[in-house]
């Protein structure tokens, strides 16, 4: 028969109670026991809703109090002294790595301040996950209580036996690094780690585990020849412990593996290879082809990344492909990824209208997919002949509904000129026009965007959210809170500034809320970092902009301001990258609806007398596909296309910023510079300023503000230091050329730190005012 599995199910709840506990005993409120109670309660909850869904293979391991890969670092011993050393409780110290910790002396104990591991996207999602972090002479160990053999246990006790998920060696070495002044290469210490998965898998086995999921996504990236000729010795080894271990399935997703299918033959004594066909269907007959004579296929093709229902027709003809070959016992219906990165369920959303709700599925949802495209392979489609007409009726009326097709807008993309996507003149000429307009002096001050979202500030929109205050009333609020911004900017003497953006929830769900096309949840959170989740909106339809969004409030800014008003938009790529975007058009029509939509922006500010307008990216080089090659280049190509057709409406005397948080642009250096943006501000403080080379090398002519102080502590940069920073950038740019201002916008800080930095800021911009 084929059988239904999942590669990992969401670990925060339905309500995201994962995220409470843990909040909770940060602060002190839950002792450690209610903290490991509330654990097991979830994933008991969570392979108890698979097990009644009617999942064949359900994952344990898959759950994580703040991430996967730091439960590895743990595992097997790889934690760096300066965590080690205090010998915390291991969960205190799995903590301690994940957000660091610090802690004044007490009698009892000692003082403890140690910052947190790095933390980094997993992939080309929103996750982000612990980088691993190595010594010269890294020694592991297995933890004394592994924790996949607990879990493991665990589920059986319960009566549900599982298939344990644990991170594969050469995964969890490639996405580590030498530690700060260490040379070591993580991959030459898989000899030294390979016995500890040999003595896990043995302990699994011992346990009663007869399947285990060994994830290598790494796969799917171009790897270094050391990475990727690991795989060899590392399977080898693995493979030869017989029946002393349970059977492996190495499982790859978001992305192909076709230039990697070399590697394919290594595991070909394994059990089983899962790849996601969601992503990349067309890898399919590779992988058919590379596989062992007793091979299992676990066919990726319920997406794990997405929240849109399976299309079963299509899924099931993908299955057939590889059932012909393989037969109904060697294929398993699988997620395409973990569901990590879908909401809990569906049935939380109270407020969605039929029509949508009947497009969606989230992780409960998806399991029950599963488990019919499985039996519809098993015992033949007329075994769930009313859930795949049903599947049917909803897939004719997401292709047919009004929501989805717009022919206005298509109208208008069919009528995008070549000269759409550029300004009227080059930047010399245009940086004279604004420079006569503006008036700026050298070193020109400004901050991105956001000042501190004050608890007023949320307080009065929940109000006006819930109706106990009227639209004139908020108004009227928001109006108060950027008078209360414009005469901080006057008194700190800033040269350009914004309205603080206090009538933004968050940068895209307040675009999204005035665009059509776009969908709301109310409890469709997903992780993003330890507690932290995000609620992305979804985009469900052509996208078009049926009144001005920002303009109200920049435009009375503007009025109020006696120096220039800048406004602030989310550009096109990071609204479609932090939604759930459609799958049945491909993302650089979406991206190009939403530049569309803020080119009409960008130009009502302009006509209300905004004539600064930044459009925020940074979401742009995430984005970027994980493979160099076509796919890479023509992300590239639309991305930047999307902005520049967002920006380009505008005059000449009329300057646009755009603003990156993010510091590895030196391979993205020719997208930036293609974007052709007046002013770029980007997050600099914590790095090399020997980054800002790439400027030279490349002559860049452009305005740049590399930001001067990091804006995610509440630390507050003296002048001195900031005016070293600025003498560090004036190796690489020239004085009329750069900008002062901090990494990112000051939404999450507060005023009193927020001033202080920024009255420092000033006065070293001024300082070089005088000397040049
Ligand atoms: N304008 C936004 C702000 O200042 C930019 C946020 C971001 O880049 N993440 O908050
Ligand atoms: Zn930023």
């Amino acid at each position: 028969m084929v059988q239904s599995s999942i590669l990992g199910f969401p670990r925060m709840g339905v309500n995201r109670d994962l995220k409470k506990a843990n909040e909770s005993y940060w602060a002190g409120k839950l002792s450690q026991k209610e903290l490991l109670d509330e654990g097991k309660r979830l994933r008991l909850a969570h392979w108890k809703i698979q097990k009644d869904a009617g999942i064949d293979v359900i994952p344990s391991n898959d759950f994580s109090f703040y991430d996967h890969v730091l439960d590895h670092i743990q595992l097997f011993g790889a934690i760096p002294e300066k965590y080690s050393k205090y010998k915390l409780d291991p969960i205190d110290e799995f903590f301690a790595m994940g957000r660091g910790r610090q802690v004044p002396q007490t009698d009892s104990e000692s003082a403890v301040d140690v910052p947190a591991l790095e933390m980094v996207k997993w992939f080309d999602s929103n996750y982000h996950y612990v980088k691993p972090t190595f010594q010269d002479g890294q020694q592991f160990k297995l933890s004394s209580n592994p924790k996949p053999v607990a879990e493991f246990l665990e589920a059986k006790e319960a009566g549900i036996i599982t298939r344990p998920v644990i991170v594969g060696p050469v995964t969890f070495l490639a996405l580590g690094k030498a530690d700060r002044d260490q040379n070591v290469v993580p991959i030459s210490l898989l000899h030294s780690l390979l016995p500890l998965y040999e003595d896990l898998l043995a302990k699994l086995k011992e346990a009663g585990a007869e399947s285990v999921q060994i994830d290598e996504p790494c796969l799917v990236y171009d790897l270094p020849a050391k990475v990727k000729n690991a795989f060899k010795p590392a399977y080898d080894r693995l493979s030869s412990l017989g029946s002393r271990a349970p059977e492996l399935t190495v499982a790859t997703y978001f992305g192909d593996i076709v230039h990697n299918k070399d590697v394919l033959s290594t595991f070909q004594k394994l059990h089983g290879v899962h790849v996601d066909l969601v992503r990349n269907p067309e890898q399919l007959d590779t992988v058919l082809e590379g596989l062992g004579p007793n091979q299992v296929l676990s066919a990726g093709v319920v997406d794990g990344r997405n929240i849109w229902k399976t299309n079963f027709k299509k899924a099931i003809e993908k299955v057939e492909l590889a059932v012909q070959k393989l037969g109904k016992d060697r294929v398993i219906v699988a997620s395409s990824s973990s569901l990590l990165h879908t909401p809990h369920t569906l049935e939380s959303e109270k407020n969605l209208e039929g029509e949508v709700r009947d497009w969606f599925s989230f992780a409960v949802e998806k399991a029950k997919e599963l488990t019919i495209i499985a039996k519809a392979m098993t015992a033949g489609p007329a075994s769930v002949r009313e859930e795949l007409e049903a599947n049917a009726k909803s897939m004719e009326s997401r292709a047919s509904s009004k929501r989805t097709n717009d022919p206005k807008v298509k109208d208008r993309q069919q009528k995008i000129q070549e000269s759409d996507f550029n300004r009227k003149s080059p930047f010399p000429t245009r940086i004279a026009q604004q420079q006569e307009k503006l008036n700026l002096p050298m070193f020109p001050t400004t901050t991105i965007g956001s000042f501190p979202q004050t608890k007023e500030i949320r307080l009065q929109r929940n109000k006006f959210t819930k109706g106990e205050i009227t639209a004139d009333e908020y108004e009227k609020f928001i109006e108060k809170e950027i008078q209360d911004v414009v005469k901080i900017q006057e008194e700190l003497d800033l040269d350009v500034y914004v309205h603080g953006e206090p009538e933004r929830n968050d940068m895209v769900q307040y675009f999204g809320e005035r665009l059509t096309g776009y969908v709301f949840t109310t409890h469709a959170w997903v992780q993003s970092y330890g507690s932290r989740c995000v609620r992305p909106p979804i985009i469900v339809g052509d996208i078009s902009r049926p009144a001005p969004m920002t303009v109200k409030e920049s435009k009375y800014a503007a009025s109020i301001s006696k120096k220039p008003m800048k406004g602030m938009l989310t550009g096109p790529i990071t609204c479609l990258r932090w939604s759930y975007p459609r799958d049945d058009i491909h993302q650089s029509i979406q991206a190009q609806q939403l530049a569309l939509a803020l080119r009409d922006e960008v130009v009502d500010l302009e006509s209300a007398g905004v004539f600064v307008i930044q459009v925020d990216e940074p979401a742009l080089r995430e984005g970027l596909p994980l493979r160099a090659g076509t796919e890479r280049e023509e992300y590239i190509k639309w991305a930047v296309e999307s902005f520049r057709l967002s920006t380009a409406g505008v005059n000449d005397s009329t300057q646009i910023h755009s603003h990156f948080c993010y510091s590895e642009f030196q391979d993205f250096f020719e997208a930036i510079a293609a974007l052709d943006a007046d002013v770029l501000s980007i997050e600099n403080s914590k790095s090399d300023a020997k980054l800002l080379r790439v400027f030279v090398d490349s002559k860049y002519p452009r305005h740049i503000g590399p930001g001067v102080y990091d804006i995610h502590s509440p630390r507050i940069p003296s002048e001195q230091e900031i005016k070293d920073r600025i003498q560090e950038m004036l190796n690489y740019l020239s004085p009329d050329q750069l900008w002062i201002d901090p990494d990112c916008g000051l939404k999450t800080r507060q005023w009193k730190e927020t001033k202080a930095a920024l009255v420092n800021m000033v006065n070293a911009a001024k300082f070089y005012r005088q000397k040049y």
